[in-house]
């Protein structure tokens, strides 16, 4: 019994086949740092410590896919379908012109087959997401076929995923996010009515929260148009202005051990709506980036493993506590 709607399968149950995402370093920068809405970027930022070796701005765009690929081909041989996500800072965040330039430049790749792009919720506006919707109803680039698990596709796969890190205002205000949670909802909204997948992601830990906090955000995540999220756990990267903010008051963040991330998850997702995709759950930076690694160098598929235990050792699954009416849906104040 699968107890939680995990992402990995997602393309295969949807289009027949594996899809494996290439990041790439399309060169934006983020309105967070250039002064445009703030400097210095969110407190925990250090981009640098999210993304892999191969993508590294500067490089040509079909260099850096090609590169991933042979990255990945280790791992995945038979995978031969790719998505060029647009992950480095914020990938709307460029005149239109520009971005439909870049966007297109990965889709000409022969083994992409769509484009997912991170970005910031003020980083949109109706313009660009006309034109993702247009380009994904296949009004674009009217030449452009791939083929999946045997089928034509005549049209791009495109998902915009957001960050939203918190839905406190409080929060993001503390963390130098540079805007709030209603900028992050209406992004959302205007996405999905144009029929594109969205994505969001959240930081667990962040100062100021507690558990209680972070489990009341289930409910507005639950009330958000998104197809799939992803988590974390908040890792203090070093040189960070929140390094400097956890040593002057530890006391304002909750901290968690392994198997305590473990139990508080299995918590969170009791709370999340069952459709909704959990992509992610958790991850770990290099330790490089890191003053400690308090979990060891754990992998991703050993923590998929131990939230699989716990939700059999609790005998619970993702949204027990919708169907049975504990937690409420209607969430407002926060
Ligand atoms: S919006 Fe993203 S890239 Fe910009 S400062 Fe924040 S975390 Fe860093």
């Amino acid at each position: 019994m699968q107890r939680y709607n995990s992402f990995t399968g997602y393309y295969r149950k949807k289009y027949g086949e594996r899809l494996q995402k290439v990041v790439i370093d399309a060169g934006f920068t983020c309105p967070n740092r250039d002064g445009t809405v703030g400097r210095g970027g969110c407190s925990y930022c250090d981009n640098a410590a999210f993304h892999p070796s191969y993508s590294t701005a500067g490089k040509p765009l079909r260099q850096q896919i090609d590169e991933g690929i042979e990255f990945h081909r280790v791992r995945y041989r038979n995978t031969r379908a790719y998505l060029a996500y647009f992950q480095a800072f914020s990938n709307t965040y460029a005149p239109l012109p520009r971005l439909k330039s870049l966007y297109e430049e990965a889709l000409s790749h022969p083994s992409v087959v769509g484009i997912v792009i991170g970005t910031r919720p003020d980083c949109v506006d109706g313009e660009k997401l006309d034109y993702l919707a247009a380009l994904s109803e296949g009004l674009v680039l009217k030449d452009w076929e791939r083929e999946i698990a045997g089928r034509r596709l005549a049209a791009p796969l495109v998902t915009v995923e957001y960050g939203i890190e918190s839905c406190h205002d409080l929060t993001l205000k503390r963390i130098n996010r540079g805007h709030d949670f209603a900028t992050a909802r209406l992004a959302v909204e205007q996405t999905a009515a144009r029929r594109l997948e969205t994505g969001a992601h959240f930081i667990l830990g962040l100062p100021g929260e507690t558990k209680d906090m972070m489990l009341d955000e289930c409910s507005v995540i639950n009330s958000l148009p998104l197809l799939s999220v992803k988590f974390h756990q908040l890792q203090i990267v070093r040189g960070t202005a929140m390094e400097r903010e956890f040593a002057a008051r530890p006391e304002d963040f909750v901290t968690f051990t392994l198997d305590g991330y473990i139990d508080f998850f299995t918590d969170m997702l009791e709370r999340l709506r069952p459709d909704l995709y959990i992509e992610r759950f958790a991850g770990e930076v290099p330790p490089r980036f890191v003053n400690s690694t308090p979990w060891g160098l754990i992998r991703n598929v050993e923590l998929l493993r131990l939230l699989e235990k716990r939700l059999e050792e609790r005998d619970t699954f993702q949204g027990a506590l919708l169907r049975s009416g504990h937690v409420s849906r209607n969430f407002t104040v926060l």
